[in-house]
């Protein structure tokens, strides 16, 4: 568990314009490393959206309110939203298009970025679509917008992110891993999908079979389409298992669609659900374990 000394962590915010390649970025960083992915509030001030896990850095990707708001809605609170969030990211990537000069909407985010010291990148992206010797002219545009830390010219959808990560990597402070290599989506959504199942078990399970189980999520990971989650159903008897799982598999097959159902209207999307029930004698004796239970920060 020693970390090495020199590991960098920390908060990145992408911004810019509807449209721009906000979401395309983030699949292209996120790529095959994918660890989170929720578009749902963390919190009021900030949601995550993306961690990529090099092996030196992680990178917690951020998504900013206010600044997506439609401009007239947009007052001066939401500015304020959004400068304080702008303060508490180590990097944040302003997002434009290679296609077209920088217009009203490109200003206007340019504004909430007065007087900030978090260093902002402008990520000039869909070079794809342009010819090479229409990128300088553009960039020296834009340097003159505002004291960019660095332009860089990327194309999110054919994958060349040009020196994205590195720069990234290089405005890092060291820091610890805030979220384990393998956590697969928030703590939130983890306990209210953990506490679901618990609860189904609670309705079709009698006597000390509540009692004696505790349900831990081992893995959840948002697809487009679908949220995928396994879950282990920990009993502490060999008979608990049986009973859990029930003939033929009938009754954990009944938890799952019960579960999967009730989850799915509270998450909001596609999910797929797989149990597996495990005995482990003494769990609630176990401090890991305990620690575990809706919370998974820690290992066991
Ligand atoms: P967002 O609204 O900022 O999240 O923008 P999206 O990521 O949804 O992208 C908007 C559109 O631009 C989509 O049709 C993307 O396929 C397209 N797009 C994004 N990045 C690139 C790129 O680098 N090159 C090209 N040609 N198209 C891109
Ligand atoms: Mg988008």
């Amino acid at each position: 568990m020693t970390e090495n000394k020199k590991f960098k962590s920390g908060f990145i915010s992408i911004i810019g314009r509807p449209n721009v390649g906000k979401s395309t970025l983030l699949n292209a960083l996120l790529g095959e490393k994918i660890a989170i992915i929720s578009d749902k509030p963390q919190t009021t001030r900030n949601r995550i959206i993306g961690i990529v896990n090099q092996s030196g850095a992680q990178m917690v990707f951020m998504d900013t309110p206010g600044i997506h708001k439609p401009m007239h809605k947009m007052n001066e609170f939401m500015v304020n939203t959004a400068l304080r969030t702008y303060n508490e990211v180590d990097v944040i990537l302003m997002l434009v298009e290679a296609t077209e000069r920088p217009g009203g909407g490109d200003r206007f985010i340019i504004e909430t970025l007065q007087k900030i010291k978090t260093p902002v990148f402008l990520v000039i992206n869909k070079v794809d679509l342009v010819k090479k010797e229409t990128l300088l002219p553009l960039m020296q545009e834009c340097s003159k917008l505002y004291p960019f830390a660095e332009i860089i010219p990327i194309s999110a959808l054919q994958n060349d992110l040009g020196g994205l990560i590195e720069a990234i990597t290089r405005k890092l402070p060291q820091g610890p891993r805030y979220f384990p290599d393998d956590q697969l989506t928030d703590q939130p959504e983890r306990f209210i999908v953990s506490e679901i199942v618990r609860e189904k078990i609670f309705e079709l399970t009698k006597e000390e079979i509540p009692y004696s189980t505790a349900v831990v999520i081992e893995d959840m990971k948002e697809e487009p389409d679908i949220t995928r989650i396994h879950a282990v159903i920990y009993v502490e008897r060999d008979s608990q298992k049986g009973i859990v799982i029930g003939r033929g598999g009938t009754l954990l097959k009944q938890i799952g669609t019960l579960a999967r159902h009730d989850a799915e209207k509270l998450l909001g999307t596609k999910i797929f659900l797989k149990l597996y029930v495990k005995v482990k004698k003494g769990w609630r004796e176990d401090v890991g374990m305990l620690k575990n239970i809706g919370i998974l920060q820690e290992g066991d």
